[in-house]
């Protein structure tokens, strides 16, 4: 376990975020490359055939702006691409075509809550770049082969991605977390990205170090290869652990990569970390600057939809819920509008939070659904359901039920209440009447012991009445179903 009280942790994030355009950055390629045959998804573009020129797209630098705005970010006037230099097989032109100085969007900050309370993490700035191909190891049955060579993949090479980079403002592994769960939402809420980690739309290096007695900063460490936010707090933990061991001992932080391996749960060093010189970064001359103007800026401004956390604030005034209530039902932006058409169909705010919030996403997760728009269930359903528990014309336990045969494809309200046992409505009246007659006449010992008074404390009045309500599953009113036997019954 990681010792926080030694030594303050320092930790600053680079997110990379794939952008939601149809196409490539610089050339028109698809960027739906997942599941399609290697080397398919490529062009003479994106694998740097001498003679061709990068066309930009227009797209990813309106996403880019979006993202920079839902940041607080100063979107610029005028930034430019640079060519970041170094060898690797999966980069088809031996560079990378980066931002690098000037950026599209400086400054910023993401609020968070974690542990710790609410925290402001600031945001250096963020920039446009083409995501680099893929080296695909030789596998059988799923295991690594120890062949000698490796295959490249293409089809990613020249995916528009965003980088935001965060000071170092984050002191836990928890907080990290939070960053990057908070930076996803908003991204989604936004439609820049669908912000999936698994699949490698959302990737996160990390920067650590250790403060030094004096409180300036150790030497920092960045780690990569974190797949999935669990990896992420894991990598921390491990590292701020090993960091402390090795200044304990008397030795040396060094600057350096290291790759997270999540079977074996250690970092590894991969290589002395990079400068910038090393990447003898020069501008891109086959590209013209990106210039927005004004009237630009405010178009992107114009066509921000409400931000999550207006949306929790705007849920916490309009409809009186809790902070957590809030925070779950606001988590994704379809989920709100679920909750929001279900109130604006007529069920009451705060019972429909508590439907939404436990029983739509139990029965989400019970059918393996991520997304609400796959639910069976609309929200005018729901809605329909929650107000006949209101008017207590079915209990909530036999609404539940009938929430799990809607789910599972029963399109139709009354039949699903009927499914389930339940009267269509609260028995009262004439139905009740009905049955206690037919109770009486099922019963006649009991209702003869009543009449000729051998019912001196009541036992057997209270037995029939079990039987009315056992019949309604529950569904009359007690005092009217002993009312109606008493009547019955003469007395
Ligand atoms: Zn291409």
């Amino acid at each position: 376990m990681a010792d926080f009280s030694k030594r303050p942790v320092v930790i600053g994030l680079e997110v990379h975020i794939q952008l939601s355009t149809d196409t490539k950055l610089f050339c028109s390629c698809p960027t739906d490359y997942i599941g399609k045959e290697p080397n398919s998804n490529t062009c003479p573009i994106c694998l740097a055939v001498p003679g061709t020129l990068p066309l930009l797209n227009d797209r990813a630098v309106a996403l880019g702006s979006r993202m920079g705005l839902g940041l607080h970010g100063e979107i610029q006037h005028y930034s430019n691409f640079h060519r970041k230099n170094y060898f690797y097989p999966d980069l088809a032109k031996a560079y990378q075509i980066t931002q690098y100085g000037l950026t599209i969007s400086v400054g910023g900050y993401l609020d968070i809550e974690s542990e710790g309370g609410a925290k402001r993490v600031r945001v250096h700035h963020l920039h446009l770049e083409e995501d680099a191909g893929k080296l695909v190891h030789p596998t059988a049955d799923g295991r690594l082969t120890g062949a000698a060579y490796s295959l490249v993949d293409y089809n990613r090479g020249g995916v528009p991605l965003s980088e935001i980079v965060s000071e170092p403002d984050m002191s836990s592994p928890a907080e990290a977390r939070d960053y990057v769960v908070r930076l996803r939402q908003l991204a989604r809420y936004l439609d820049v990205s669908d912000g999936e980690m698994e699949s490698g739309s959302l990737r996160v290096d990390a920067n650590i170090s250790l403060s030094n007695p004096d409180g300036s900063y150790g030497t920092r460490v960045e780690i990569k290869n974190m797949n999935s936010l669990k990896s992420l707090e894991r990598a921390l933990m491990y590292e701020i652990s090993r960091q402390n061991k090795v200044l304990d001992s008397g030795g040396r932080i060094i600057q350096e990569t290291r790759l997270w391996d999540d079977a074996e749960e250690v970092t590894r060093s991969m290589r002395n970390k990079e400068t910038a010189s090393d990447y003898r970064y020069y501008p891109e001359m086959d590209l013209a600057p990106i210039v927005i103007t004004d009237d630009q800026i405010d178009k992107f401004r114009r066509s921000m939809p409400e931000l999550p956390w207006e949306k929790r604030e705007r849920f916490a005034d309009c409809f009186g819920l809790s902070k957590e209530e809030t925070s779950i039902l606001t988590e994704q932006k379809e989920l709100a509008r679920y909750y929001e058409d279900v109130v604006s169909n007529g069920a009451p705010p705060s019972r429909a939070a508590n439907w939404v919030r436990m029983e739509v996403l139990r029965s989400l997760n019970e059918h393996g659904l991520r997304d609400i728009r796959d639910f069976k269930v609309r929200p005018e359903l729901l809605a329909e359901l929650v107000k006949r528990v209101e008017a207590r014309e079915i209990s909530s336990t036999a609404a539940k039920e009938v929430l799990d045969l809607l789910a599972s494809g029963e399109p139709d309200l009354g039949e699903a209440i009927k499914r389930v046992g339940a009267p269509a409505g609260r028995v009262t009246g004439d139905d009740l009447s009905a049955l206690a007659d037919r109770i009486l006449s099922e019963n006649p010992d009991v209702a003869d012991a009543i009449r000729s008074g051998q019912d001196k404390k009541g036992g057997k009045v209270k037995f029939l009445q079990g039987l009315v309500m056992k019949e309604t599953k529950g569904q009359a009113d007690p005092k009217e179903a002993s009312e109606v036997l008493s009547r019955k019954l003469g007395f």
